[in-house]
């Protein structure tokens, strides 16, 4: 189908009435059915099913039927081979996933592409670690022999944010499979299509029933439920550090464990000595990529004050290459913003940076071209002359907007970059190999770029310092939070004195 079709307003739209849960697909009990809305067009594409409160305590009641019967039994080997013929057809599956994803979130199809076939050697990497999670034996003395054991945990909630839909879905249910742990993956209610189309693969994979369960839902209902719920050993959630909180208190009763992945304001260190080219290259693509929405990227651009006002012109002058335009268009390099909402929120922090007094160096404003006005589209945009405690260099904004922030030295930049409450990430820009290994060393931030931006690896962990998370998904690391650890201790003589005689 070309693309003016599918954009079209007669187009029929994609149906999805079932959650799946048990192995089966069903109607939602108590929740209905809800519209998604493409981002590219601010219409209608989709219909989806929202389940309730009682469609999650169906989906924990399979699941915890899975965890006791045959999943957590099941040796390691043997979930992986299912989890390897999920990634293969998660791989032949590559294609109509980045349109479904492009429609539903409205990322470019040109990056969904290639972001997306790598999530298939994602799940061939967890799927590896699937008879991984070894214990020890711990030396004591001849009297005793002491081993652990690692078990998984139990039921696990997988809740995700709709600006990587299924990245960020990849990275949570890949380990609490691959652990042993059922999961029900709560998608966000504005991104909900590519999560059921998980759930059809991985019927055809044939994992037995309850082990994956998808219901999507509010985060109100369905997301809070599935926080509160007693037989749910663990959350694993990407999102808002407000909702998290939120969540801290949704578990309290049952002592939840959580794993967070939350929000990033992360600095972007142009030294003066930088190859000043690719480090533009790097700066420009990680302010605007995926129309700034995520948590990850260089939102905080700290330039060298020597070369600070020629790094300005650079960002100026490629603001206007970037071709803004429809997310199944190849030669879009920028969408919309995923939904209505979140238009709103950039724009306003434009707003909050003007008052504030920051210089709008271009952007800034909502794309009104014929072919744009009905969507969420939003312009590159560029502050220069902001300092670090300005809003718009504090907060997430999660828009396509740069915060220009001049420095003097080394220390200047260790210390802004670090005066923050985030740490998720970071990266810095310079020819001098002692200066690389000094900043990276102290930059507080789960993970460090030298000289590239944002190259991630399935065997690489990745995780927040501070307020940006709690655990780390990816590289084997990634098992740990889905897994208990039992101590045992055996006495080799049997012998135990009473201390009564
Ligand atoms: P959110 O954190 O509110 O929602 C993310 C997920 O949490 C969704 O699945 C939602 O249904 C669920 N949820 C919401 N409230 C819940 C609750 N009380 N209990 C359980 N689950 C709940 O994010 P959002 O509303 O989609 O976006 C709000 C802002 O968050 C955005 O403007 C953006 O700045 C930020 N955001 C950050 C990330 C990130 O990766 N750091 C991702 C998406 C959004």
């Amino acid at each position: 189908m070309d693309i003016a079709t599918q954009y079209s307003s007669n187009a029929a739209l994609h149906r999805y009435e079932h959650l799946y849960i048990g192995g089966e697909w069903v109607k939602p009990i108590d929740g209905g059915l809800a519209e998604s809305i493409d981002p590219a067009t601010g219409r209608p594409w989709a219909v989806v099913p929202m389940g309730g409160v009682e469609d999650i305590n169906r989906a924990v009641a399979a699941a915890r039927q899975a965890f006791q019967g045959p999943w957590r039994r099941m040796p390691g080997h043997e979930r992986a081979a299912l989890l390897r013929r999920f990634a293969d057809l998660f791989r032949d599956a590559v294609p109509e996933l980045s349109v479904l994803e492009a429609r539903d979130c409205g990322g470019v199809i040109r990056d969904l592409r290639v972001s997306i076939a790598a999530q298939a050697q994602y799940y061939q990497w967890f799927a590896s670690l699937a008879d991984k999670a070894q214990g020890r034996t711990i030396p004591i003395d001849d009297s005793m022999h002491v081993f652990t054991t690692m078990e998984p945990i139990g039921v696990v909630g997988a809740i995700t944010p709709w600006n990587v839909p299924l990245f960020t879905t990849c990275v949570k249910i890949g380990p609490a499979l691959a652990a042993g742990c059922p999961v029900i993956l709560k998608p966000s209610e504005h991104t909900s299509v590519t999560a059921l189309e998980l759930a059809r693969l991985a019927h055809e994979a044939g994992f037995p029933p309850g082990v994956f369960n998808v219901v999507p839902g509010y985060g109100h209902s369905a997301g809070a439920h599935l926080v509160q719920h007693p037989d749910v050993s663990r959350i694993t959630f990407t999102g808002e550090g407000g909702t998290a909180k939120k969540m801290l208190h949704g578990g309290i009763e049952t002592l939840k464990r959580f794993s967070f992945e939350l929000g990033g304001k992360a600095p972007h260190i142009l030294f003066a000595d930088a190859d000043l080219e690719q480090a533009v290259n790097a700066a420009t693509a990680m302010a605007w990529r995926n129309c700034g929405q995520s948590c990850a990227l260089g939102s905080r651009v700290l330039v060298e004050r020597p070369i600070y006002d020629r790094v300005v012109d650079m960002f100026r002058e490629r603001a206007k290459t970037v071709r803004v335009g429809m997310p199944l268009d190849e030669a879009s390099r920028m969408g919309p913003q995923a939904n209505e909402a979140q238009l709103k929120k950039t724009l306003s922090y434009v707003e909050i940076g003007k008052n504030d007094g920051a210089e709008l160096v271009t952007g800034g404003r909502r794309i009104e071209t014929a072919e744009l006005a009905n969507g969420y589209f939003v312009e590159p945009t560029v502050f220069a002359g902001v300092n670090n405690q300005m809003r718009i260099a504090r907060e997430e904004i999660f828009g396509p907007v740069a915060s220009m922030i001049p420095f003097d030295g080394e220390e200047e930049a260790i210390a802004i970059a670090n005066d923050t409450p985030f740490g998720l990430t970071a990266g810095l820009w310079t020819r001098d190999v002692g200066r690389a290994l000094r900043v990276s060393q102290r930059i507080e931030a789960g993970m460090v770029w030298v000289n590239t931006y944002n190259a991630t690896r399935w065997s690489a962990p990745y995780g927040g310092f501070k307020a940006s998370g709690w655990d780390r998904e990816m590289g084997i690391d990634a098992l740990a939070p889905f897994l208990e650890n039992r101590t045992t201790m055996i006495s080799t003589t049997g012998q135990f004195p009473n201390l009564y005689a």
